[in-house]
């Protein structure tokens, strides 16, 4: 979230969003289970014009062995911005910025994974963002879910994740990039649908108390929606057109 712009319309009088949305809407989410043939597991997600890629590998042996966990295996997640993802040519470097959302989508994937079934392994999970528009974390968290699942790991629920924040004093669903430059506030948020439980929530920007628990709630529910979704991509690669 960056300073506020003040050429930019970010919700008009009709309550319509820079990019015609209205405040409760996500952009178009697409998402597709599978597709690299030399991954355990991958998927693939639009989310607006966010694109971005995963691959999934393990349980495997670790190394360096000494990373190793004899009780439980364990995950490591590497998010990966592509120098031409982004208008201005990001250094092909990993960043500060990569390494924290590394962590942070490590962590909110966590509670989801069995890992304590595979003790002594790793379970690798590579993030390509192709193109970025705002709300990566999120859209790569998603697609991460997907991919694990894909790969036939254990889970106790799928990770479902989606920004709320807030814009000319109103609270949104599903931050794009100029809301996130030009707007109040950025709160990403994952969502363990089934088990009701919040596994990632940041806060970028400053929220009254009344408007923090109205992005929870619009986060959460828009999360159940991408949730839609993320069995939809599954049930299509496994049994076709979305049939069960
Ligand atoms: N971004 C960029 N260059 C960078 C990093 C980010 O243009 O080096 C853009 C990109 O579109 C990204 C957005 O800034 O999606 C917001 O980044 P943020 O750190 O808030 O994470 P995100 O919203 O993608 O999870």
């Amino acid at each position: 979230m960056g300073g506020r712009d003040a050429t930019m319309v970010l919700l008009d009088e009709n309550g319509i969003r820079c990019d015609g949305r209205k405040v409760d809407e996500t952009r178009r989410v697409m998402i597709r289970a599978g597709g690299l043939k030399n991954a355990d597991g991958s998927a693939y997600i639009e989310f607006g014009d966010n694109k971005i890629l995963v691959g999934v590998f393990g349980p495997r042996d670790v190394h360096p062995k000494h990373m190793s966990n004899t009780d439980t295996g364990i995950l490591r997640v590497r998010y990966h911005m592509e120098p031409f993802s982004v208008g201005e040519r990001k250094n092909p470097a990993p960043s500060r910025r990569e390494i924290e959302i590394s962590k942070v989508i490590k962590e909110a994937l966590e509670p989801a994974v069995m890992l304590e079934k595979f003790p002594r392994t790793a379970v690798d999970v590579f993030i390509e963002v192709l193109q970025a528009d705002g709300g990566t974390r999120c859209a790569a968290l998603t697609a991460a879910s997907v991919a694990l699942a894909d790969a036939g790991i254990p889970m106790r629920d799928m990770v479902a994740a989606v920004a709320a924040g807030k814009v000319a004093d109103t609270v949104i669903l599903d931050v794009n990039n100029e809301e996130d430059q030009a707007g109040q506030a950025d709160m990403p948020i994952g969502y363990m649908p089934s088990l009701g439980k919040i596994t990632l929530l940041q806060l970028d920007g400053v929220l009254t108390p009344e408007e923090y628990k109205k992005c929870v709630d619009v986060g959460v529910k828009g999360c159940k929606d991408v949730y839609e979704l993320q069995k939809k991509a599954l049930k299509d690669k496994y049994f076709g057109n979305g049939g069960d």
